[in-house]
């Protein structure tokens, strides 16, 4: 048996490397494993690259995005082991160690580990409206994996939706030299109403940063003269074999714009899949409107030795998923025997107060960018699974005849069953389950998510390596 790591690490975003850096300062052995080609998670992507070959973009994308370069940099000298464009696609989970099966350059093998720390981040939402699956039609993190990626930039985009990530993307390309044709801004006028009890809060700790940051973005957008349509809904893209169009109501209104490329974008949501595949319980966020894995204060899940940080286990931003990565350190630190309880507390203590810092602004934020009901509840022709071609009418229809959950929807119609694994379609078929049948998304449940988490080839399965 090959020897056993104290922690290995699955993500190295803000909260992996972190975590790592905590964890190595303190002579653990840690292995951090993330499928992409460097270190930075979404945040942070491409950073050390951009900063090398995309000087002037890098400096234009701002102080917090050169913060992940320090961060970065500091995790690669930190002394933990790093395996890049390593993409775990199981995790078993073990009394006396954790299995942990990665696929890196065509071949599987296996990691043990006596803690595991899951930070794969978040993703975002998807937005089911007509057309969203015409060439053409992308989320804004893609549109950001671009930018930052390869420094490219659509020149006929107009970005639809809600949430801190709308405004910055359209700031961000404004940095890269690429002027929006629009921004739609889904907000209902009803989040505002509820949101604003709630701004005295928001003003603590790191609020107003944050807040000066977005209401700067929306400066910039004016100055520009971008133009921005506010309580958008009925979006549907139009096209035939591409998007040409995008049709909306702003206020009520009717418009029509001409579009090739369209971002779209409701918040993003923790990528369950892992903490689903591993059984960790999951609880409902119903402001959020998304599921998230049980944690207790040091990120601790249901499940022994399996423990979550960042946006995987809540959404509160890189800052504050750096604060939990290294709490979450401080714990893994005590399972391996290198701390006691006192001084796994000595350590979390200050990370407890800079995370309650970062996170003073989320209830204001999670109120005022609560996804519209639209977005749960989309037309029966628009595509939901689009992995096996299911539209919502027959999931719909599934539920009529009998489908209680989304397991069932998968056992009648295939859903979920795709190459992404449910990872796309998951969120709306639990809110659609939910309404059809008159009881909560928590009741409806969530899928069974099953190995491999991201698809493997059966030869590399047959030929994985165990030691
Ligand atoms: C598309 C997108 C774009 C975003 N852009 C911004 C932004 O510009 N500014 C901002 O403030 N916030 C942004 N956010 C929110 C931001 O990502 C988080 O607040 C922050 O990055 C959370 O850090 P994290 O460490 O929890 O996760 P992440 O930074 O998401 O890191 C997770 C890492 O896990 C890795 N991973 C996931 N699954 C596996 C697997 N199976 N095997 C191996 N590795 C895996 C990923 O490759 C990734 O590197 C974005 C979120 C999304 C979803």
């Amino acid at each position: 048996m090959s020897a056993v790591f104290d922690a290995v690490i699955i993500g190295a975003g803000p909260a992996g490397m972190a975590a790592a850096i905590t964890l190595a300062d303190h002579d653990a052995r840690v292995l951090v494993l993330d499928e992409q080609a460097g270190p930075g998670g979404q945040i942070y992507r491409g950073v050390e690259e951009m900063s090398l070959t995309m000087p002037e973009l890098f400096a234009a994308l701002g102080p917090d995005y050169a913060h992940g370069d320090e961060l970065a940099a500091r995790f690669r000298n930190c002394g933990a082991e790093y395996r890049a464009r390593a993409m775990v696609w199981q995790v078993i989970p073990g009394e006396e160690a954790h299995e942990v099966w990665v696929s890196q350059g065509g071949r599987s093998s296996r990691v043990l580990a006596r803690s595991v720390l899951v930070a794969t981040g978040a993703m975002e939402r998807p937005v089911p409206v007509p057309g969203w699956t015409l060439p053409g039609a992308m989320t804004a993190g893609a549109i950001q994996v671009l930018l930052k990626s390869a420094g490219v930039v659509a020149e006929d985009l107009v970005i639809a939706g809600a949430g801190p990530l709308v405004y910055l993307l359209a700031a961000q390309c404004l940095a890269a030299g690429a002027r929006p044709m629009a921004v739609l801004d889904t907000t209902p006028r009803g989040n505002l109403t509820a949101a604003l009890p709630l701004l005295p809060g928001a003003l603590r700790g790191k609020g107003p940063g944050y807040l000066a940051k977005g209401i700067g973005l929306k400066l910039a957008l004016r100055r520009e003269g971008v133009p921005v349509f506010s309580f958008v809904t009925d979006i549907a893209l139009k096209g035939t074999s591409e998007v040409t169009d995008i049709a909306f109501k702003s206020r009520g209104r009717p418009l029509w714009l001409s579009a090739g490329v369209v971002a779209l974008h409701e918040g993003v949501i923790p990528a369950q899949q892992m903490t689903r595949a591993l059984g960790c319980a999951h609880e409902w966020d119903d402001v959020q409107r998304c599921f998230r894995p049980r944690t207790d204060g040091f990120g601790n899940s249901s499940v022994e030795g399996v423990l979550v940080a960042g946006d995987g286990g809540g959404i509160g931003g890189a800052r504050a998923a750096e604060h939990e990565g290294r709490i979450a350190a401080a714990e893994m630190l005590r399972r391996a025997g290198k701390l006691d309880d006192a001084a796994r507390d000595r350590l979390a203590a200050p990370e407890r107060r800079g995370l309650a810092q970062h996170l003073a602004i989320r209830p204001f934020l999670d109120r005022l960018y609560a996804p519209p009901a639209w977005v749960r509840a989309p037309a029966d022709e628009v595509m939901i699974c689009r992995c096996e071609e299911v539209t919502a009418g027959a999931i719909r229809a599934a539920a009529s005849a009998g489908a209680q959950g989304p397991n069932q929807a998968k056992s009648f119609l295939r859903t979920g069953m795709g190459a992404c694994q449910g990872r796309m379609c998951g969120p709306v078929v639990s809110e659609i389950m939910a309404a059809a049948h008159g009881i909560s998304v928590e009741q409806a449940g969530y899928y069974r998510i099953r190995p491999p988490l991201k698809p493997i080839t059966v030869g590399e399965l047959a030929e994985a390596e165990l030691d």
